[in-house]
């Protein structure tokens, strides 16, 4: 086989991203590999939602915004731990790649979302979600003739004197003047989750990830043949979640009472996911629901009701946990405690009673609520029976400890070089997203705006050695 011009390992928005970006640059042969049996990895998983400063959907529902403003919120959000260079090309041109999507037929709901707790929002909602966003990428891929190969994992990275020089896939050798590592995460793999994200294994066999089975964690081996930089160490987004089933639930109903192991509030309950995490981390990781049987029976009404967050498509979903049959059946099983007092409550949860007494009745007061909390979703905690479950940070959404990269998407050595050839984006990159989440769509902002950028760079860089 001759020499391809961009070979892309992975197919999920980062990859397709890429690939696309390679052909619009330049490069005459393009060509995705992929190791599953169909295209679109976590991505196609996704609510599709996606974040960016300063694009068309955005100006257009009359918000003002830049580039410099979300660097400052994002860059001050993670206390300044992360990447700055390549954080600032993300802010720079993640606008222009909502933008360049939409030219690329991606559909979005003209609606802007709030994707965390920032002061203008930053979000659109892909209609259709993931699928939709992985489709319509993918038909303009192969529309621009890049050629997408399924059911080939690669194995191992070629590199001859310091660069990549292709990839060997199912034992075979492909030779590429540049390759553009988009392989995803590694929350499939138990033993690198256990080496990179010792938080998240402290939940033991609560901890789940939701992402695709083939999150395998390739790009470390790629990593090391290449001798990359791997940063972002015990990152990663994680949801609270209680030990019933593995559904996938972002938002906890906004009525909940959320108490940590003293039996004291420690956060509204209605914030954003990512404020949630950072919150309950510093208190231990683990914390209870607590609600009351009014709580159940309200639980039904509709999702903007309970909600701070709502996106398109979702108005009418129910909260998968905490709905009349599952708390019935979790009760049964033991894994809600419940009792006729809050005392009885706080003796069956093991939390301290007079703490936990104490707290709701401060929640019920009629004064504004200590945490801040919007009074429409607080609701008096008054009436038993009376419930507590435990939740814990165990659902994993994506990692982010891989590759360092630099703003052109470049994959450095363990001195901060660029390693010729070689590139990376979308989750398989480290010192992008940090310790705090920015909010929903930080991850799909950041695989297509670095997918559009890598494949760029790759496709620029193939063409200067043409040339040289
Ligand atoms: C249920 C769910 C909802 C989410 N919702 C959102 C959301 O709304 N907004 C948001 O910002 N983020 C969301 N996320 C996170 C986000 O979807 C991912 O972080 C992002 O899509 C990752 O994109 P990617 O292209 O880097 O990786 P992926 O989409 O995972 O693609 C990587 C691809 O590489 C392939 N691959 C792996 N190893 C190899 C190999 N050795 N050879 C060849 N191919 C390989 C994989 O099979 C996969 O197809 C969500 C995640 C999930 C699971």
């Amino acid at each position: 086989m001759d020499t391809i011009d961009v070979l892309v390992i992975g197919s999920g928005i980062a990859g397709l991203s890429a690939a696309l970006s390679a052909t619009e640059n330049g490069a005459e042969s393009v060509v995705i590999l992929e190791a599953d049996t169909e295209i679109g990895g976590s991505s196609r998983l996704s609510g599709g939602i996606i974040m960016g400063a300063d694009f068309k959907l955005q100006r257009e529902a009359g918000i003002e915004d830049s580039a410099e403003s979300f660097y400052r919120d994002y860059m001050n959000a993670n206390v300044w731990n992360l990447n700055p260079a390549a954080v600032k090309a993300f802010c720079r041109e993640s606008g222009r790649a909502i933008d360049w999507l939409v030219d690329h037929g991606v559909q979005f709901h003209p609606a802007l979302v709030f994707g965390g707790s920032e002061n203008t929002p930053r979000c659109v909602a892909a209609v259709g979600q993931g699928g939709q966003l992985v489709n319509s990428l993918a038909r303009a891929v192969r529309e621009a003739g890049v050629d997408i190969v399924v059911n080939h994992r690669v194995e191992r990275i070629l590199v001859e004197d310091g660069r990549a020089a292709g990839v060997v896939a199912d034992g075979e050798e492909i030779r590429a003047a540049a390759v553009v590592i988009a392989s995803g995460g590694y929350g499939a793999d138990r033993r690198l989750l256990a080496e990179h994200n010792p938080s998240f294994t402290a939940t033991g066999d609560w901890g789940w990830y939701i992402g695709t089975g083939t999150a395998r964690g390739d790009a470390f081996g790629f990593a090391e043949q290449l001798g990359a930089q791997i940063v972002g160490h015990d990152r990663g987004l994680r949801l609270l979640h209680p030990d019933f089933v593995h559904t996938f639930e972002s938002y906890i109903p906004g009525w909940m009472v959320l108490v940590n192991k003293e039996g004291r509030r420690f956060v509204d309950e209605s914030a954003p996911y990512g404020v949630l995490e950072r919150t309950t981390h510093r208190n231990g990781g683990v914390a209870w629901f607590v609600f009351d049987h009014q709580a159940v029976d309200r639980s039904t009404a509709g999702r903007t009701k309970a909600y701070k967050q709502v996106f398109p498509e979702r108005e009418e979903r129910q909260s998968p946990n905490w709905n009349p049959a599952m708390i019935a059946e979790q009760v049964e099983a033991g894994r809600i405690h419940s009792a006729g007092t809050l005392a009885g409550l706080a003796e069956a949860a093991g939390l301290p009673a007079d703490r936990l007494q104490a707290t709701i009745e401060s929640y019920n007061d009629d004064r504004p609520d200590e945490m801040g909390k919007d009074a429409q979703f607080v609701r008096p905690v008054a009436e038993g029976p009376f419930y507590a479950a435990e939740v814990r940070l165990a659902t994993l959404c994506w990692t982010a400890v891989g590759p360092a990269i630099t703003g052109r998407g470049e994959i450095t050595d363990t001195l901060g070089r660029p390693i010729p050839g070689a590139y990376a984006c979308g989750e398989v990159t480290g010192g992008i997203l940090g310790d705090v989440y920015v909010g929903s769509g930080n991850s799909v902002g950041n695989s297509a705006t670095f997918g559009r950028i890598a494949g760029r760079s790759a496709a620029q860089d193939v063409s200067a050695t043409h040339s040289a």
